[in-house]
């Protein structure tokens, strides 16, 4: 009998669809609206920290789970924007991007049989991540246009196998900003049947029109089950730096810290340091960066708009999920093909955000984080969409 080469786990995912459109992206020559990073600078002081320290000879492993100034630093910031308290000695694993730590937070954690539940439509990596933890997802849905989910199919969500539930807020892909009621009934059911959350805050800085940012970690009974991830991709625009974080507490921490030293030894050593010029920044630096956003969202709602194509209004993220099915295609990814192939703008099928594909064949994802002038680009080579709408 021949040997099976692939795992079992490694069989029930396919490759990433987002990275997969940057790939077919650049090989059409389209504009990247895909892929979530940026097409502008990161701030200067983190290019000149991070020159300083390659040059100081920083260049050598760092304590594994993160060098210490950079952990007081995170400390510091998290207790100026959080109110939260954590000790850097204890409490901070420093990581390769959040992608890395909410896969050693699953390894640390769950178990095979246990069931980890995730809001659908969801960031990809929650279900692979889970999958390779030997976890089953259990999906619960975000309805539109506001994302809100059906308090029954929560609580029913939950049960005695239940170990961990994924919150991410702001969301990737649908912008939501989960509200404290919603995070007060999930803190409530994951303290009734004790189970743990993992939060996703790399978006927290960006919020459009007043939106606040709640921190799971921050409500009641919570600070102890909460497992809270982070990194620097997201705020300070260097996705290719590849350094994240978590915090949680201590006993979970020691777990988590294990793990990751065996998943990859530590995070780029200079790029921490970097991290500290990052974590220093002021407090006009968040405001200037909500605004920056801002402008880009309504910038990319006004290309929308003009287009004619219907979106659902993101609070928060650097994302926009627009509605297709007025374009008459069978499936999100042929639409997706045919916006590359033939108009010259990349975007990310919606399918690849849900569980059962055809969930999303109506929707796409656009990606804004990009200059005046990618967005103006894009909008231009869209604005021939109306052109195909007319002619179908
Ligand atoms: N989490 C969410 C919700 C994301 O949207 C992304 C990237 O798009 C990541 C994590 C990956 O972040 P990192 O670059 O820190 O690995």
């Amino acid at each position: 009998m021949q040997r099976q080469k692939i795992s079992g786990k490694a069989n029930q995912f396919t490759e990433s669809v987002i990275r997969e459109m940057t790939r077919v992206a650049l090989q059409y020559g389209a504009v990247n609206l895909a892929q979530g990073f940026p097409d502008f600078a990161c701030p200067q002081e983190l290019k000149q920290a991070a020159y300083e320290a390659i040059e100081a000879d920083v260049n050598q492993y760092a304590i594994t789970w993160g060098d210490r100034p950079f952990r007081e630093a995170i400390a510091k910031k998290v207790h100026w924007y959080l109110g939260l308290d954590i000790n850097p000695e204890t409490q901070i694993t420093v990581t390769c991007g959040s992608t890395e730590a909410m896969a050693a937070v699953m390894l640390a954690t769950v178990d095979p049989g246990d069931e980890v539940i995730v809001f659908e439509p969801y960031y990809e990596n929650y279900g692979p991540d889970a999958i390779l933890a030997g976890a089953t997802p259990r999906y619960v849905t975000l309805h539109p246009p506001h994302w809100t989910f059906d308090e029954t199919q929560l609580r029913q969500a939950f049960n005695a196998n239940t170990k961990a539930i994924i919150v991410n807020t702001p969301h990737n892909p649908t912008g939501k900003v989960f509200t404290r009621e919603e995070l007060t009934l999930i803190a409530e059911l994951c303290q009734k049947w004790d189970v743990l959350a993992f939060t996703d805050e790399i978006y927290e800085h960006i919020l459009y029109d007043g939106a606040q940012h709640i921190a799971l970690a921050t409500l009641p009974g919570m600070e102890n089950r909460t497992v809270t991830i982070n990194g620097l991709s997201k705020t300070y625009s260097v996705t290719g730096w590849r350094v994240g974080y978590i915090f949680a507490n201590p006993e979970l921490t020691a777990a988590i810290r294990k793990v990751h030293d065996f998943l990859t030894v530590g995070a780029p050593a200079p790029l921490q340091r970097a991290g500290v010029a990052a974590m220093q920044l002021p407090q006009s630096y968040y405001e200037e960066l909500a605004k920056l956003y801002q402008k880009k969202r309504d910038n990319i709602l006004q290309i929308l708009d003009r287009v004619g194509i219907p979106y659902f209004l993101p609070q928060g993220a650097y994302y926009v999920l627009a509605d297709i099915s007025k374009f008459g295609y069978k499936t999100d990814v042929e639409f997706t093909y045919n916006l590359i192939k033939n108009i010259g703008v990349a975007v990310v099928p919606g399918s690849s955000f849900f569980n059962q594909p055809q969930k999303g064949h109506s929707l796409i994802r656009f990606c804004f984080s990009k200059r005046p002038e990618t967005l103006q680009a894009a909008g231009d080579r869209l604005l021939k969409l109306q052109t195909t709408l007319q002619s179908t």
